[in-house]
């Protein structure tokens, strides 16, 4: 449950959490698994349930608002399976990617697609017209986050919809690699 202060708790009365950290090169000790198992729910029992999502633990485990039984995450990482690694072979993990992207200006969706080790395609959806501008700085921006080696390839799509609304549930970010690695 989200409190007052922006993070996350652990409802120590209703789940266990066990915390499953990244390797260091990779993000961790903060960034990890979490497998939750359920205490109170008898028609609903999970056990060690991997909820696919990384989190990012709160450094201190100290929150303002007291509750500290429990542990504290200070952001929701994005699934595993929207993993991709910069060209050094470290992972980033969708809300890096998000966090990065959002930068950019006139971007209404994106996703990422990790080709090969060093090679990356990012598909933007734009309403604007200045194709080369933006492609430009979706460029530089991946070399940001994956390094100066990487082969980036930008695909631009004009928006088809005059307006789009907000919380449209498509509008999901999205990121892919199709190698796999231990992490
Ligand atoms: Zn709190």
């Amino acid at each position: 449950m989200e409190c007052e202060h922006g993070k996350l708790h652990q409802n120590t009365k209703s789940c266990r959490l066990d915390f499953q950290p990244l390797k260091p090169e990779h993000g961790g000790p903060y960034i990890g698994r979490m497998l939750v198992t359920t205490l109170d729910n008898p028609w609903y029992y999970m056990l060690r349930f991997d909820v696919g999502d990384f989190a990012r633990l709160d450094e201190k485990q100290r929150c303002a608002c007291g509750r500290n039984d429990g542990y504290i995450v200070t952001d929701i990482e994005g699934r595993w399976t929207n993993v991709t690694f910069d060209t050094d072979g470290h992972l980033i993990t969708l809300n890096q990617l998000d966090k990065a992207i959002s930068t950019l200006k006139d971007i209404d969706e994106y996703r990422l697609e990790q080709v090969e080790d060093k090679a990356y395609r990012l598909f933007l959806v734009t309403p604007k017209d200045h194709h080369d501008k933006l492609a430009k700085q979706a460029e530089a921006k991946l070399r940001q986050i994956y390094g100066k080696e990487a082969q980036t390839s930008i695909v631009l799509k004009r928006t088809c919809l005059r307006k789009i609304p907000a919380n449209t549930p498509w509008l999901k970010p999205f990121s892919t690699a199709k190698m796999s690695r231990n992490i």
